[in-house]
């Protein structure tokens, strides 16, 4: 089994990050395999060395250690750029004309970009130029490949990582799992075999949403900063996964027995499961 850490260093680790992060890593360790780490820093605008640091060294505390990290995604933009050329000649590849706003979406989060394509431009015909947006002709999703300012779509670069770094299992965020339909489509375009995904359960905040980036509250560094140890939160995470009955410190090691033993939960952790850390 190999399996991955693909953070986007936009921003800061949070909690439920770090929930995620500690199922993949479990599902790794639990079955012996090996864990790779990749920074998926595609988005030139957003991507930020610093939070690359960040999230290694947060990921260090937690005891979530891999075992390679694996070249980032800036540095790989030519063999994304003939993965492109390949589903071109396959005739898999539309150009696209829509908002500019749109296409800047889809190259930034990984979660907007599987929302359903009108189709607009599909059945267009219009030229594949070097200035022109590009889609996977896959409905619903008609991923973006390639932005009109050039900049590699992420949908693109996470399939080819993938495919290239040996990835057999893929554990991630439930705001993700759109996406695996494409993603399996775009496998197979490619000439690889889609890894086994599987999603679990996101962390919500008092306003009901999902933590995201901006949820500084939650941030591994202002937890750590107000005195919380990663024994601690890992407690948390632990009692919220169904794994100890209270909160009580412990290590990821700790938890492999009741992993194996137990199915992920299905539904959101509510922040009033976690009320102490809100504090
Ligand atoms: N880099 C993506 C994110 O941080 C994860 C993508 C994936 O796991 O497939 O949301």
């Amino acid at each position: 089994m190999i399996g991955r850490f693909a953070p986007s260093p936009s921003g800061f680790m949070h909690l439920g990050h770090a929930s995620t992060y500690l199922l993949a890593w479990l599902q790794v360790r639990a079955a012996g395999g090996r864990l790779l780490l990749r920074m998926e820093d595609i988005d030139p605008q957003r991507s930020r060395a610093l939070y690359a640091d960040a999230w290694r060294e947060d990921l260090e505390w937690l005891g979530l250690h891999w075992d390679q990290e694996v070249p980032a995604q800036s540095s790989r933009v030519s063999v994304y750029l003939e993965a492109l050329r390949q589903l071109q000649e396959a005739g898999l590849v539309f150009a696209c004309h829509c908002l500019r706003k749109d296409m800047n979406d889809a190259v930034r989060a990984p979660h907007k970009n599987w929302g359903n394509y009108p189709g607009t431009c599909a059945l267009m015909g219009f030229p594949i130029t070097d200035s022109v947006a590009l889609r996977l002709n896959f409905a619903p999703n008609a991923l973006v490949l390639r932005r009109a300012d050039g900049a590699c779509g992420y949908p693109l670069a996470v399939v080819v990582d993938d495919r290239d770094q040996g990835v057999s299992h893929v554990l991630r965020g439930q705001d993700l799992a759109e996406s695996e339909a494409s993603q399996v489509f775009l496998h197979q375009a490619l000439g690889s075999i889609a890894p086994q995904c599987s999603h679990v359960p996101l962390w919500h905040g008092p306003d009901g949403r999902r933590l995201s980036k901006r949820d500084g509250a939650m941030s591994l560094r202002s937890l750590r900063e107000k005195g919380w140890t990663s024994e601690d939160l890992m407690g948390y995470i632990a009692a919220a996964m169904g794994y100890l009955a209270h909160p009580e410190g412990c290590r990821p090691g700790d938890l492999l027995n009741a992993f194996r033993a137990l199915p992920v939960r299905k539904e959101p952790v509510s922040h009033a499961e976690v009320l102490p850390l809100w504090a």
